[in-house]
């Protein structure tokens, strides 16, 4: 029995922000993922059932979602960063992340200086729109999406130049729509992590990271890595 708090009696209640295929998305009318499948992992240690609370990355991001009770942990393909940690407790990592470029294929974009004069799409609230605002040259045109969808989908139409998000997402899209390419990884050296409320949930991150580090030794977080990333 674990003494973690929980908003809503049997669940475990998890912000998160679809699509972010392969950590989030739905498949047949049902949200899957590679995240998804973690946090069943700690629901079910938890004796809880997991439900998906789909929000603005800007919520989770800012902590918000978590602090003002409306889920008990994000599961979002969140990096773990110094100014995010300020707001919210993240759990041990769980994945690695760079930052990438996503082009037609053969447009040539294969960096940030190339891309002068041109549109770059960016992800409100995220990383990647930060690393681009901080390392574009000014005469790139910074287009801010709400969702990866929304800007993979720009990219692949031609309205936007390139767009820029994690390295695993866009190999995951290229995979599908391969008329598109990631011209480069910008080593951002990334890692996500679960996140909670600040200082208020430490029983259930100390659930996240023991579930987190079983499944590492027995074996099922390769088999689900495998899963979600076979190439
Ligand atoms: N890893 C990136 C970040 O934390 C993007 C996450 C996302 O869009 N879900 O900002």
């Amino acid at each position: 029995e674990s003494g973690a708090n929980i908003v809503k009696e049997g669940n475990l209640t998890v912000c998160t922000h679809l699509p972010y295929e392969p950590f989030q998305y739905k498949e047949s009318g049902e949200i899957v993922g590679f995240d998804v499948d973690l946090m069943d992992l700690v629901a079910k240690d938890l004796g809880l059932k997991q439900s998906i609370v789909n929000t603005p990355f800007e919520t989770i991001e800012t902590g918000q979602a978590m602090n003002t009770g409306k889920c008990d942990i994000a599961a979002a393909g969140m990096t773990i960063t110094e100014e995010r940690a300020e707001v919210m407790d993240f759990s041990d990592p769980y994945f690695d992340a760079t930052q990438a470029l996503l082009v037609k294929k053969g447009a040539g974009y294969d960096s940030l200086d190339a891309l002068s004069g041109k549109t770059l799409g960016v992800q409100i609230g995220t990383t990647g729109e930060q690393y681009a605002k901080d390392n574009a040259p000014e005469d790139v045109e910074l287009k801010v999406f709400e969702d990866l969808a929304l800007l993979t989908t720009a990219v692949k139409s031609g309205s936007i130049d390139a767009g820029i998000n994690d390295n695993s997402v866009l190999y995951d899209y290229v995979d599908q729509n391969p008329d598109t390419e990631v011209s480069t990884e910008f080593d951002t050296g990334e890692q996500y992590g679960f996140a909670v409320a600040k200082d208020k949930n430490d029983e259930l991150l100390k659930s996240v990271n023991d579930v987190l580090a079983s499944a590492k030794d027995d074996g099922t977080y390769d088999e689900l890595f495998k899963k979600y990333f076979p190439n």
